[in-house]
């Protein structure tokens, strides 16, 4: 690592008798000390900033900062009518595995549910863990037919995946409801409605599955 010496400098003229320059007075002070603190300061503040917008257990936005993208988006449709789709899933029958497995194992579940979302999403796509075992994910420039090719495919990697934890083998399901951005939803609240409408739809037809809600 290449050590730094930081300096403060302060040149100051020195006349004589008659008001001339004749020599030049020159102080330079270590300031390494509070140069170095005010880096470790920095590098403390950005990390609080990274901390303060992300769920600790996934690494996934946080509620309150998932929802700032959210609206963000929403105010870029209202602007440039790119469309965009909100999708919302939940773990099915979470208290079941907390139940059998213990509360740690759920929390394995949730883990490796975040790790399926990160694989199927592009990196302009704004993942947030909105609940306990509930995520939410906006679909920068996808209509609702994308938006269901998508879910569909993290749908069967999450069936597909076994959980190991301690001596459990824990296989489990989503179920996910999505809805595209239009004209008649007037809030981000709305669209948050739509897409809970369809995910509901998909608990009530069964689990395990994406159900598309077209808001009427
Ligand atoms: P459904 O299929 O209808 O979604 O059934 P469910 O059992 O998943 O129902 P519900 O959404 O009511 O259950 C959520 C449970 O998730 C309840 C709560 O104890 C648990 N939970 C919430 N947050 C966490 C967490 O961070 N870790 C763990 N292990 N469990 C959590
Ligand atoms: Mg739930
Ligand atoms: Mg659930």
């Amino acid at each position: 690592m290449t050590e730094f010496m930081y300096q403060n400098c302060t040149i100051m003229p020195i006349t004589n008798a008659r008001n001339e320059i004749t020599q030049i007075c020159l102080i330079i002070y270590d300031v390494t000390e509070v140069a170095a603190n005010r880096q470790q300061l920095q590098q403390a503040n950005s990390k609080l900033h990274i901390i303060s917008k992300t769920d600790g257990l996934t690494g996934l936005l946080n509620r309150k900062h998932w929802e700032e993208g959210l609206e963000h988006e929403f105010k870029r449709h209202q602007r440039y009518k790119h469309t965009c789709s909100l999708l919302m899933f939940d773990i099915d029958h979470f208290k079941r595995i907390n139940d059998t497995y213990g509360h740690p194992a759920g929390d394995e579940v949730i883990r490796q549910t975040a790790t399926a979302i990160k694989k199927c999403v592009r990196d302009i796509d704004i993942c947030g863990r909105y609940g306990g075992e509930e995520f939410t994910i906006v679909l920068v420039d996808t209509n609702q037919e994308g938006a269901f090719v998508l879910a569909e495919r993290l749908r069967k990697i999450i069936e597909a995946n076994t959980v190991y934890y301690d001596e459990h083998v824990i296989n489990y399901t989503i179920s996910l409801g999505v809805s595209e951005i239009n004209s008649d939803i007037s809030s981000p609240t709305e669209w948050i409605d739509a897409s809970d409408r369809g995910l509901y739809r998909a608990k009530r037809a069964g689990r395990n599955q994406t159900q598309i809600y077209t808001h009427e």
